[in-house]
């Protein structure tokens, strides 16, 4: 059986970040990778800036810091000053507004006092010339690589875009995720279950995990335990960059999901995994015309399994259709807050607790049923990834925890 870092190395070899388009740059750009190298068309500032509100002063007038000018005009952001400051002279200036020929610095107006008769005194250590203003070019020059391809786009990227003039860019898209819940049992959220039924958590859930990975879902689709129904609903899924089903996956009766992905043409590489939970768990490929194939994954539909199939699987996938350089989860070593002996024939992920303090990530185990048990997850923000065996795992020991929030 494969183990967890094998399957997720046959998963970053299929995901290949998607083709880039051209796209606005607007707000639901944050996370998106940018496919191209983009160049400043402009200097900035492009004139010699005050970064203060004040006096534009030459300070060979100021040797002491103390003294008394005229006030010559006065000059706001926007607006471009008409006279060159001379010897005993200052220009009165506003954050953001180009300094005016002659002078060499800005005294801050809290470090000043008007006078009678347009005149001004300064009371100031001695200023070196350049205080208070920034040159022209010093934050970028015309023709510099601003952004590099690969970066991911952050607020302050989107605002640097912007500031040389791109409202858009070559960018790698969202992937488009196809989600669809299987099993006879399974009834919409809305509904009260009947005997034998359960509410679709997991279609809930999974969506809600393709939102945060920053992938966009697809109307999620209940499908039924036979091969008619899960065909319709699985050829449609194909048609999305990636394809996620929960449940139908193991060796029960009625898990047809993956003979039924074989007859669409769907190669498969894996359908076991060495973890706890979730062991059955499918990844294939599906090869399409003209682009990039469809991942399908067949995440097994015990909640948590499915959950934490995401996050070990499907997360690092959609990450690496982005374009993310580093697609894996994070993964920390924690101290062990309490004593926690467990016994395990495969390497479990257990939800956790994870905190960090002064002396570095604490880890605690919160109480937790199994696969089934979502509302033990609701307390945890982390996995802890424990060894095969019989163990006591002492308080004050290490050990891996995969982070999730
Ligand atoms: P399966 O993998 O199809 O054998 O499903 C295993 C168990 O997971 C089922 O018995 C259900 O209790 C549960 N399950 C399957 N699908 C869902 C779902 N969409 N939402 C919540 N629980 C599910
Ligand atoms: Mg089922």
């Amino acid at each position: 059986m494969l183990s967890v870092a094998q399957a997720q190395e046959i998963i970053l070899q299929a995901a290949r970040p998607l083709p880039p388009q051209t796209l606005a740059l607007a707000p639901a750009a944050v996370g998106l990778v940018l496919a191209e190298d983009v160049v400043s068309d402009i200097d900035s500032p492009p004139f010699d800036k005050a970064l203060m509100d004040g006096y534009a002063v030459r300070t060979t007038d100021l040797p002491e810091g103390r003294g008394e000018l005229a006030i010559i005009e006065e000059v706001t952001a926007g607006r471009l000053p008409t006279r060159e400051v001379g010897p005993g002279q200052a220009t009165r200036i506003m954050t953001g507004a180009p300094l005016p020929a002659g002078a060499d610095a800005v005294i801050p107006v809290e470090r000043t006092r008007l006078l009678e008769g347009e005149r001004v005194r300064v009371e100031d250590r001695p200023p070196r010339p350049g205080v208070n203003i920034l040159r022209l070019g010093a934050e970028m020059r015309r023709g510099q690589a601003v952004l590099k391809a690969g970066c991911v786009l952050r607020p302050q990227e989107i605002g640097i875009l912007a500031s040389v003039g791109r409202t858009e860019a070559r960018l790698i898209p969202p992937p488009v995720v196809a989600i669809i819940a299987t099993g006879d049992e399974i009834v919409e959220a809305s509904q009260a279950p009947g005997p034998g039924q359960i509410r679709n958590s997991n279609g809930h859930m999974l969506a809600a995990q393709v939102h945060r990975a920053g992938a966009i879902q697809m109307p999620p689709a209940i499908a039924r335990d036979t091969e008619v129904h899960l065909r319709a609903n699985i050829r449609q899924g194909l048609t999305a960059d990636v394809l996620l089903l929960s449940g139908g996956v193991s060796a029960g009766k009625l898990d047809l999901v993956p003979k039924v992905l074989q007859d669409l043409g769907v190669e498969a590489k894996f359908h076991k995994v060495e973890m706890k939970p979730g062991k059955p768990l499918f990844f294939g490929v599906r090869p399409r015309d003209g682009t990039v194939p469809t991942l399908v994954f067949g995440l097994p539909g015990n909640p948590v399994s499915t959950f934490v199939g995401f996050e070990l699987f499907v997360r690092p996938a959609l990450r690496a259709l982005c374009g993310m350089a580093e697609p894996m989860p994070r993964v920390v070593q924690a101290e062990l807050a309490e004593d926690f002996p467990y016994r395990t024939d495969r390497t479990t992920y257990h939800p956790a607790a994870l905190t960090t303090d002064a002396r570095g990530w604490r880890v605690q185990l919160v109480p937790w049923f199994g696969s089934p048990d979502l509302l033990g997850l609701t307390r945890a923000n982390a996995l802890a990834v424990l060894p095969v065996g019989d163990h006591q795992h002492r308080a004050g020991r290490c050990l891996p925890v995969l982070c999730l929030d």
